[in-house]
């Protein structure tokens, strides 16, 4: 029987790309997340390791259920996720998604990694920038390379159309104007330079899934998009309730009630996560996700019921009105947004599943660039209109004092409405990276995000081209501050 399920399968994988064309057909995907090992792992114990996991998913015929390879992610030096991926997939590999993560990497390295890819029959590949190493010092941030999602996409509509499948990522869980927008104009980037779905940062605010697809329609967009959500174990459970997990906020009530749950039982606490689970599935589908992401499992058994409850939670609800009040039910409608930030793009949220006309778009408050950051702006516009076609040395005092320069090998400011891109701890140049914290300061220095400092500038301009649309080039090497 297994050997039949494998032939067909792998008659399908050599005709065309699965996974796309269940994006295509509006078939809900449920895909697991794989962490590839770190480093010194020996490969034949890592595949001896996930390959039950590897078997359940591909043997579940009544979900579409597939592999997430992340990379980069839950170890700072991982195996090769192609390498891991190919030894562990030996068919099937149309089904899979593969993460390529800008760490460490140069744009030639990655190129390198999308060859290998597609030479061993991958055909799907999310792009991102890259997470931080944990425990690394603002100096080693500021030293590592993170090439950004934005030119792995345009690598991959220029080298790899024809054999790759390119998606990227968004945390749409921003609860301030000048954190929410900036994530979408760069999402429209990204969508600009190739991406084709989305994979969404995991959070637990429905109504953030929901203005992100809100978003996307009144943009006239239709790309699939898929949910990441995060099985909690207690550990991470009060991670997330310490405010340790960069990116992640929760509302207080809601932190309230994950403690609760850490200090019931363990069977208590797992039955509690089994239930949010399905109630985010469902509603996933309601909202018009094409599939979700589900991180935080790696043992066969819990995959395993994951899977099954996943299976009955799509079935459960006849709409989405019935699955409103049961989200809104189980939450005891506590608040989900992380108190005092509580900006939502839309007003109507949650009034029905899909907006049947242009939805209303909500207040948004700009905050003001000050009367120094004005003067400092103006003069940087006038001395450095065209410091991207001088030495990149060129002035370099007054732009070390107008706008804090770190002498890139060339410069990049007249792209950057004259923000360097190097005053960001990663280099992000096309956009900000998801991690910011809840009221917008950067997770490395607690200074303003750069991006929120950007979408102010841009708000004062009334010009938003440089957020959305212009491909800032990246730098092949950072200089080591
Ligand atoms: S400045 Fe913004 S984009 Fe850069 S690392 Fe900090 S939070 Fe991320």
């Amino acid at each position: 029987m297994a050997n039949g399920i494998q032939l067909e399968m792998n008659f399908d994988g050599a005709m065309g790309n699965r996974f796309k064309e269940k994006l295509d057909n509006g078939d809900f995907q449920v895909l697991v997340e794989v962490n590839a090992p770190p480093s010194e792992t020996d490969l034949a114990d890592a595949v001896a390791r996930f390959s039950e996991i590897e078997y359940l998913v591909s043997a579940k015929r009544e979900i579409n259920a597939a592999l997430a390879f992340t990379d980069r992610y839950a170890y700072p030096d991982s195996l090769d996720n192609v390498q891991f991926a190919a030894a562990l997939c030996r068919t099937d590999r149309d089904r899979h998604l593969l993460c390529v993560s800008g760490r460490d990497r140069t744009l030639s390295e990655i190129e390198k990694l999308l060859g290998h890819a597609a030479g061993e029959g991958f055909k799907n590949i999310i792009a991102v920038s890259g997470e931080s190493v944990k425990g690394d010092t603002l100096k080693q941030v500021q030293s590592r390379l993170f090439t950004e999602s934005v030119h792995t996409l345009r690598s991959v509509r220029e080298k790899f159309s024809a054999s790759l499948f390119a998606g990227c990522a968004v945390n749409p869980y921003k609860y301030t104007p000048c954190t929410c927008f900036p994530q979408y104009f760069k999402l429209m980037k990204k969508i600009n330079f190739g991406a084709s779905f989305i994979v969404t940062q995991f959070g637990w605010d429905m109504l953030k899934l929901q203005e992100l697809r809100w978003s996307l329609f009144r943009r006239s967009l239709h790309i699939p998009s898929i949910a990441r959500f995060l099985v909690l174990t207690p550990d991470k459970a009060e991670e997330i309730c310490s405010g340790k997990l960069p990116g992640v906020h929760i509302s207080p009530d809601f932190q309230a009630m994950l403690r609760r749950e850490t200090m019931h039982s363990m069977a208590q606490f797992e039955a509690a996560q089994w239930r949010r689970i399905q109630i985010h599935a469902a509603g996933a589908r309601f909202l018009g996700y094409s599939g979700i992401q589900i991180a935080g499992l790696d043992r066969p058994g819990q995959i395993n019921i994951m899977l099954n409850r996943i299976g009955e939670a799509l079935h459960e609800f006849t709409g989405f009105e019935e699955w409103r009040s049961a989200y809104l039910e189980y939450y005891a409608r506590l608040d989900m947004a992380p108190y005092p930030y509580r900006f939502y793009e839309f007003e109507d949220l949650f009034s029905k599943a899909h907006p049947s006309d242009m939805p209303r778009m909500a207040y948004a408050e700009i905050p003001p660039l000050e009367g120094g950051e004005k003067f400092r702006l103006n003069l940087a516009k006038k001395l450095f209109a065209n410091a991207d076609k001088l030495p990149a040395g060129e002035r370099y005092l007054t732009k070390k004092l107008l706008v804090s320069c770190r002498a890139c090998p060339s410069c990049r400011l007249p792209q950057t409405a004259f923000v360097c891109p190097e005053t960001c701890p990663k280099g992000m140049a096309n956009g900000p990276c998801g991690a910011s914290k809840a009221g917008g300061e950067c997770e490395h220095t607690s200074k303003e995000c750069i991006y929120s400092k950007r979408m102010r500038i841009a708000a004062q301009d009334n010009d938003y081209v440089s957020l959305e649309e212009t491909c800032v080039k990246p730098l092949e090497r950072r200089r080591r501050i």
